[in-house]
């Protein structure tokens, strides 16, 4: 079935369905009203594979091939609220663009945006999907995200949806003053949300709920 065909959800992939995920959102805490408004918005079942699509609206990750995994619901939208915490955004780097739902949820919510990923493939559907939501304005690239962007550096915001030990210094040098990047931080079964504001004189570090991402891995996978 086409993403078109797909696009005219019925029953368990439905506007209304969506709604029900925003609600339970709302109840776990999340308050910000654009980034709920967004995840109303954006069909979620399209980034997964066809025989998922009824779950696709769980809160919870689910394979999306190449042993990687879409973020829950939940995680994609207390990310997205706590880069906007601040204010808005324009100029915003995602480093795992994976099936591109995170993408697509940034790019109803910040100015300009870039998505790095390192397994081509990924990369590539995800930039589909999201030129079939007409979705075109973000900027993708096939690379190791632990370099950051450096052509679009700085950046207002930075996420990370995959977990490095420690924080990789080039993301932190594309910064700009007053920007944030939030990441999970950790090894396998002890990692958490960090939040990290550039000040003028260092950075903030705050930290989060504890979460379980996929490792942040260097180099690129064809
Ligand atoms: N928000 C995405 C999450 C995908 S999982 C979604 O909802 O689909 C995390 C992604 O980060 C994976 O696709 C993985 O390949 C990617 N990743 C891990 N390390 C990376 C790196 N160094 N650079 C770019 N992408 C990376």
């Amino acid at each position: 079935m086409s993403i078109r065909q797909r696009l005219q959800g019925v029953g368990m992939t439905s506007r209304r369905t969506r709604e029900r995920m925003v609600a339970r959102l709302r109840e776990q805490g999340i308050a910000d009203a654009r980034v709920l408004d967004a995840m109303a918005e954006i069909p979620r079942h399209v980034f997964v594979d066809e025989a998922l699509e009824s779950r696709a609206y769980e809160d919870t990750a689910l394979p999306i091939g190449h042993n990687q995994t879409i973020s829950q619901p939940y995680i994609v939208a207390r990310m997205t609220e706590l880069l906007l915490e601040s204010g808005p955004k324009s100029r915003v780097l995602e480093i795992g663009s994976g099936c591109g739902y995170q993408t697509a949820i940034l790019a109803k919510l910040v100015g300009q945006l870039y998505s790095v990923e390192r397994i081509a493939p990924l990369m590539k559907k995800a930039r589909d999907t999201l030129w079939e939501l007409d979705i075109k304005t973000v900027g993708f690239k096939h690379a190791d995200g632990g370099w950051g962007w450096p052509e679009h550096a700085p950046f207002d915001g930075i996420l990370a949806a995959a977990a490095p030990a420690t924080i990789p210094e080039a993301l932190l040098d594309q910064l700009a003053v007053g920007g944030v990047l939030v990441i999970p931080v950790g090894s396998d079964g002890t990692q958490s949300l960090h939040r990290i504001v550039r000040t003028e004189s260092g950075f903030e570090d705050e930290v989060f709920e504890r979460v379980i991402f996929v490792p942040f891995l260097s180099g690129v996978s064809q």
